[in-house]
C-alpha cells in the first residue's frame, strides 16, 4: 500500500475536485532505492493526478515517434 498527500485537490484533466474513495491515477516522481527482484521506490514528489474516468493514456506529445 502507498499513501501520497497531494497538494492539490483537483483533478490536472477536467479540473473538478477528486474526493474521497474515488479511483484516481497519481503519477509520482521519486527514486529507486534498492534494485533486485523488485523495486524499492520512495516518491518525493505527485507530478500529476487525475481521475482514473479522465485518464486517457499518455499524452499525444510523449509518444510521437515519427510514422
Ligand atoms: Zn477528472
Amino acid at each position: 500500500m502507498m499513501e501520497a498527500r497531494l497538494g492539490v485537490i483537483t483533478c490536472d484533466k477536467c479540473g473538478l475536485p477528486m474526493k474521497e474513495r474515488k479511483p484516481v491515477l497519481v503519477m509520482a516522481e521519486g527514486d529507486i532505492m534498492e534494485s533486485d527482484d523488485e523495486l524499492t521506490f520512495q516518491g518525493s514528489c505527485v507530478r500529476y493526478a487525475c481521475h482514473l474516468d479522465c485518464w486517457d493514456g499518455v499524452e499525444e506529445d510523449a509518444r510521437q515517434d515519427g510514422r
